[in-house]
This record gives C-alpha cells, sequence and structure tokens, in this order.
C-alpha cells in the first residue's frame, strides 16, 4: 500500500498530475548556483551594483526571485520594466560582462553545505549526474571538477551557452534529459529557486525544491515542486529513503 510509505503522498500527487504510471530515476538533472554553491548573496549584490549604476530603481532581494534566468534575460525584464523595451543586444551583453566583473571581486563562493552529500547519493545508486545552470560565470562552472570530483563529466553540462530559452521555459532540462538519454519520468531535478522549480515540472522530471536562501518553501510549492526539503543537508539524509520509494509508488498503486 502506498499509504505508509515516506513521501508517498507527495510522489503519488505528481504521478497523477503528470500522467504517469511510475517513475524510474536514472538521471539526477542538478542546479549550479544556490543548489550546488552558497553562491546567490554573490549573484545578488553584484546585480544590485550593476543595475543601481545604470540608474534603475532596484532591491538586492528581487534579484532571488530572478534566479535562474539567464543574465541577459534579467537585464532585460529590468529594461522593460524602467523603459519598456528590451536592452540593445550590445549592450545587454557589455552589461552583463560587468555583472561578471563585480560578482569576481566579491569572495570566493563556497560549496553549499550537505551539497557533495546529495550529490554522492546519486553517484552511489548509479544515477547520471547533469549539471544544468543559466549561469554563464566560468569562474564557478570551472571549479566544479575540483569541488564535485568524479560527479559532472564534461558532456554532462547545461549551461547558458547551450539554451535558447532560460528558465523558467523547460528548455534546459529537456536538453539535460537528451544528453543523458532518459526520458521525464526517469528524471528528477534539484533546484532552489520557484523559476528553476517551473522549469523542471514543466519538463516533467520530478523536482526536488531546497530551500537554500530567503526563498520561502511556499514559493517552491507553488511552482510545481514535488517535494521540499528545508535545507540541503536535510535533503541529503532523506535522499536515500525518497530515492527507494520513487522506485515503489506506482499510480494506481500496485
Ligand atoms: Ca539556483
Amino acid at each position: 500500500m502506498n499509504r505508509h510509505i515516506p513521501y508517498g503522498a507527495e510522489i503519488r500527487r505528481f504521478l497523477e498530475r503528470h500522467h504517469y504510471t511510475r517513475i524510474v530515476p536514472r538521471a539526477a538533472l542538478i542546479d549550479m548556483d544556490g543548489t550546488l554553491y552558497d553562491s546567490m548573496k554573490n549573484h545578488t549584490a553584484a546585480w544590485h551594483r550593476l543595475i543601481s549604476e545604470k540608474g534603475i530603481q532596484c532591491t538586492r532581494e528581487e534579484f532571488y526571485l530572478y534566479e535562474g534566468c539567464t543574465g541577459i534575460a534579467t537585464i532585460n525584464r529590468l529594461f522593460n520594466r524602467a523603459y519598456g523595451h528590451d536592452a540593445d543586444p550590445a549592450e545587454a551583453a557589455a552589461l552583463y560582462q560587468r555583472k561578471t566583473e563585480y560578482f569576481n571581486e566579491l569572495p570566493r563562493v563556497e560549496p553549499m553545505p550537505g551539497a557533495l552529500d546529495m550529490v554522492n547519493v546519486f553517484r552511489d545508486a548509479g544515477i547520471t549526474r547533469v549539471l544544468v545552470t543559466g549561469s554563464g560565470q566560468g569562474s564557478v562552472i570551472s571549479r566544479l571538477s575540483e569541488d564535485y570530483p568524479g560527479i559532472f563529466a564534461d558532456d554532462m553540462r547545461i549551461t547558458s551557452r547551450n539554451v535558447k530559452h532560460g528558465k523558467p521555459h523547460p528548455e534546459p532540462f529537456i536538453r539535460a534529459m537528451q544528453l543523458a538519454r532518459v526520458s521525464p519520468s526517469q528524471s528528477i531535478v534539484v533546484e532552489n529557486a520557484p523559476l528553476g522549480v517551473e522549469s523542471g515540472d514543466r519538463a516533467g522530471a520530478f523536482t526536488v525544491g531546497v530551500t537554500t536562501g530567503p526563498i520561502p518553501r511556499s514559493a517552491l510549492e507553488e511552482a510545481g515542486a514535488a517535494v521540499v526539503f528545508s535545507s540541503m543537508p536535510e535533503f541529503a539524509e532523506a535522499l536515500p529513503t525518497l530515492l527507494l520509494s520513487l522506485l515503489t509508488v506506482t499510480n494506481p498503486p500496485s
């Protein structure tokens, strides 16, 4: 009976909503900023400095909500609000370059506590790991192999360079599924931000939301997270149980 399985109710609700019979996890599609790295404080500070200098009113908090968008999409969103039109492409590229410089001036970002345990659970379970980030921040992406050794193969990475549409569009996760040669019902997405959760759910993946900053869990639930954890260590500890439950729960119950 599904009733007594940990996370059974959440999994069953997900299966019904997506009209799946069951989930067979074969690939984990994992976000970077705010998930693998505790980098959002630096990103919001760099964005706030850049956009304020440009003379556009903004708050630091609002940049947490744009998390997951490509840099150009974020710039266009603010230009539209201030001026009613997109930024000129050359100016947008120059602004994003300056944002990257401001980010790189800030203290080095650290891996998210608990994230190494989390990815190791996926590896030990034989589940393929794919990086899926809207970032083009080379300074962080280049550290992945050092901070997460043996986790993300060079050809298992989707960055802002590989997609036309950033999150919340489902394209980044759909492309990740194609890379890993898995279907949506064989995929687990790990995300910390509403736009990323929305992207993962729209791609049809069982999407786990993890709150790692000021974004409340309700925002991740509303964006379509199948299950939400309050911290990365909590998710890492629960993950073996969740994987077992995913293999057990079917719709209708078997
Ligand atoms: Ca993120």
